[in-house]
């Protein structure tokens, strides 16, 4: 078989099928383009590659794999080789989507044409290999790839991480953020000096949190600067800057730097070591408002952490304001889920854990996947995601025990009692809002 009777095999491009439409892709991922005629200007107008030499088409195949990730809002593009086939599959929402098998024949030119898009080595076959870059998707689109390869013992295995670089962060309003939560992080948000942390297990997003909340200032009133890895929105007017491990300068010399800038709003992607705890701390203290994040597992966890790390819990209670704890679920898809009455059991737990909202058992209805044929999920009974939160505010109990060196325990119901609500709490509202399934937020709250 010839390279093209192999590719339009492969994309079973039929002969009325001129072109691939892009604004098709776009008609789930972007509501309001719906109206705008898109322009395929750039290496990725598959059809200008058709019938040219082979090289054009295996940066056809390329291009084609990170079209259609695109159209499925993949976050990671796989490509592994196998024994026989170089496997393609997408990570979407957690979850994988075997896309393509290639011809083992092609891998050498595939892998090629992503190491040469991403500035790296060519000839470098025995060692791992990653770089950033930009790429241009379409005109009006462009996008941040992170790209690792690795040898495997059939040939080299290449992740793409697909960051959307451009990307304003999502309004405050829309992550789900359920009204008793909403009401403490705008109290907080009007306080002169203080430090915020997100915290967050793998994976759950905590950036886009961060964000809506930084954007809530104006940029022009404030100096706000940021030091993040990799930086993934971009703000007007906001001071963003990349920090960079290979050159072996760390985030506290970082801050330390920022701190003479003049800031007033400090975002610091990460605190993993006591010297960037420290200076955190002491930055919120002498009027500087600093958002963090750190890598616990819930909101009183993070109290504990900070004091691990050899930060003075007095130093803590006069800083810390408040933490918000959060995780990712998967939203139900629209067009697949069904309803149904739950169990008495089930009932009689929701009503007793969410007392305060939901009074009578007999009118609980939740959604759960119907787990049925559905090309608008793909067959994953889930599109999208929802977060789930645990907002917890310092208060003067608080602050007490955790002078006093109280057990983690102890801190969490002094914070239940002081009315933080429980993220367990907040997925069982969510569960009965109908925006997602009983069964994926327990899949979600123990592992
Ligand atoms: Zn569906």
């Amino acid at each position: 078989m010839n390279i093209t009777d192999f590719l339009k095999k492969w994309w079973k491009i039929k002969s009325s099928t001129k072109n691939i439409k892009v604004e098709d892709l776009f008609a789930t991922s972007n509501s309001n383009s719906s109206n705008n005629k898109w322009h395929i200007d750039s290496d990725l107008n598959i059809i200008s590659y058709w019938d040219k030499k082979e090289d054009s088409q295996i940066i056809a195949i390329v291009n084609d794999i990170f079209l259609h990730s695109f159209k499925l809002k993949a976050s990671d593009i796989h490509i592994e080789p196998r024994e026989k086939s170089l496997n393609i599959r997408f990570r979407v929402d957690w979850n994988f989507i075997n896309y393509r098998n290639i011809e083992f024949f092609f891998k050498d030119s595939i892998i090629a044409r992503i190491k040469i898009m991403s500035y790296l080595r060519i000839d470098e076959h025995r060692l791992p290999q990653d770089w950033k870059i930009a790429y241009k998707l379409f005109w009006w689109k462009s996008i941040d790839m992170r790209v690792s390869i690795i040898p495997t013992i059939y040939w080299e295995k290449c992740v793409i991480r697909l960051l959307k670089k451009d990307d304003k962060p999502p309004e405050l309003k829309s992550l789900g953020i359920m009204p008793y939560n909403m009401v403490k992080i705008k109290k907080h948000l009007k306080d002169n000096f203080w430090m915020i942390l997100a915290v967050w297990p793998t994976g759950s997003w905590k950036s886009t949190t961060l964000f809506s909340l930084l954007s809530q200032f104006d940029p022009k009133e404030k100096n706000i600067s940021t030091l993040e890895d990799p930086v993934e929105y971009r703000i007007l007017w906001v001071n963003h800057t990349q920090i960079n491990p290979s050159i072996k300068f760390t985030f506290a010399k970082w801050l330390r730097s920022l701190l003479r800038q003049d800031p007033d709003i400090i975002m610091v992607w990460e605190i993993r070591d006591d010297e960037t705890a420290k200076l955190a701390v002491e930055a919120s203290i002498t009027w500087h408002i600093v958002f963090s994040t750190i890598h616990t597992n819930s909101a009183t966890h993070t109290i504990q952490r900070l004091v691990n790390l050899g930060v003075d819990p007095l130093l803590i209670s006069s800083s810390l304001r408040m933490i918000i704890s959060q995780r990712l679920a998967r939203k139900l898809c629209i067009h697949c889920k069904i309803d149904y009455q739950p169990n008495d059991k089930i009932k009689e737990y929701i009503v007793w854990k969410v007392w305060k909202y939901i009074k009578e058992k007999n009118n609980i209805i939740i959604y759960k996947a119907k787990e049925d044929w559905c090309d608008k999920c793909n067959n994953t009974w889930y599109s999208w995601r929802i977060w789930l939160y645990e907002v917890l505010e310092m208060t003067d109990k608080l602050e007490n025990l955790m002078i006093a060196n109280a057990s983690r325990l102890q801190l969490e119901i002094q914070a239940i009692w002081d009315w933080m609500i429980p993220i367990k709490d907040d997925w069982l509202l969510k569960v009965i809002l109908w925006e997602t399934s009983l069964e994926e937020v327990l899949s979600v709250l123990w592992t």
